[in-house]
């Protein structure tokens, strides 16, 4: 088959593979047909994340048809339609009993990777995205490997299209935890740094847990206007305003936002310790640039709000604690636990009250998705989310 491979940093190439096979009798074997990139796939592509190995296949946001079916799947069979989160995770350990699917303890094999960086406390793995996150191949391809289908798979009502069952995948349940996380009550103000696929989200998710007001911050234009046009969402670009905490001060009546979502992150950093010390430089650099959002969001929250974290992060230097702890801000964040809110997202979508498909501004064929992710790099032609059919 053909996929798109990581061979080096910034050298994406279409390459021919092996198909992928059954391999444990919960697997099953997915024909892809719609695939997306993500913020955070620029990382490792940058080379700012380590142990990706030449020929690893990326992508972690996609769904697909089932094609063959392994002898201990019981809720899916060939032919179904399924969306899958981006997380491997088993469904019986115990955080995934928990419903804290992206910690699960059972599918990352390569935890000695992580574990040292994490307090000995490695993550479950994800497709596409590291030998760190598990080795994974990933869905950019015309087949894919889904360990313990019977907890990944999620089968897409027939009046969904592709387009509005994709983004279920990856991007709309970071968000929706995001606002989940956020404790909504009635009058709130949700305030959301990042306008890309996982921030609009965001925002959108917070209107359906009954926030009042919610603002949009981000610097590309056309990124804001989809806040506005989409989600309804009031929107300040901080390229135009020097001062961002004054102008939510003036917003919110001198109070700031109940909550404080941070969609940016700031993935300057690996997991693997012997690169630690490469990485060091364009660690300390990024975290100069891009820490921004997440000390802004800290500071512009109101007394006793919450400050929701779903950028992904490294190592963050210069965290404000101090401040966090006199104002009294609870703090909450993850990876996404898809798992634990796809039924609700489907039944969003299927009323019709969430519908992610224009996050989608341009279609690649698979051959075409080197340059894709060139364009996606610079967000180019207002780009948001590029998709690839295979
Ligand atoms: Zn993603
Ligand atoms: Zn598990």
């Amino acid at each position: 088959m053909r996929a798109l491979c990581w061979e080096g940093v910034n050298d994406l190439r279409v390459q021919t593979v092996p198909d992928p096979e059954i391999v444990n009798p919960h697997d099953v074997i997915l024909k892809i047909t719609m695939s997306t990139t993500c913020g955070s796939d620029l990382h490792f592509i940058d080379g700012y994340i380590p142990s990706m190995r030449p020929g690893d296949v990326i992508g972690h946001e996609f769904m697909g048809i089932v094609e063959e079916v392994g002898p201990e799947v019981k809720k899916v069979k060939k032919g179904d339609r399924v969306v899958v989160p981006s997380f491997v995770s088993c469904g019986n350990c115990w955080y995934c009993q928990q419903d804290l699917y992206s910690l699960c303890d059972n599918t990352n094999p390569n935890a000695e990777l992580q574990a040292p960086l994490l307090g000995g406390y490695p993550t479950g793995a994800v497709y596409g995205y590291t030998h760190a996150f598990g080795g994974y191949a990933g869905s950019h391809a015309g087949y894919m490997r889904v360990p313990h289908a019977d907890v990944g798979c999620f089968h897409v009502p027939d009046g969904l299209r592709d387009e509005q069952a994709l983004f279920l995948s990856d991007a709309a349940p970071t968000g929706y935890m995001a606002a989940d996380f956020c404790n909504i009550q009635p009058g709130d103000i949700v305030a959301v740094w990042g306008c890309g696929g996982v921030g609009l989200m965001a925002q959108q998710s917070a209107f359906l847990m009954g926030a009042e007001r919610v603002i949009g911050i981000d610097r590309f234009p056309e990124r804001l206007r989809m806040a506005r046009e989409h989600v309804g969402s009031e929107t300040i670009n901080y390229a135009e305003h020097s001062d961002v905490l004054a102008v939510l001060h003036e917003m919110t009546g001198g109070r700031g936002p109940d909550a404080c979502i941070d969609a940016v992150g700031m993935e300057a950093h690996g997991f693997g310790p012997g690169y630690l010390y490469d990485r060091a430089k364009q660690t300390l650099r990024l975290a100069t640039d891009r820490g921004q959002a997440l000390r802004q969001a800290i500071m512009a929250c109101r007394k006793g709000g919450i400050l929701s974290i779903v950028g992904v992060y490294g190592v963050m230097d210069k965290f404000p604690l101090g401040v966090v702890m006199n104002k009294g801000l609870t703090v909450r964040t993850a990876q996404q636990h898809g798992q634990a809110y796809l039924p609700r997202l489907l039944d969003h979508a299927v009323r019709g009250e969430l519908d992610p498909s224009y996050l989608m501004t341009h279609r690649f064929s698979l051959e075409d998705s080197p340059r894709a992710y060139q364009m996606f790099k610079h967000k180019e032609d207002g780009m948001v989310r590029a998709v690839f059919t295979p």
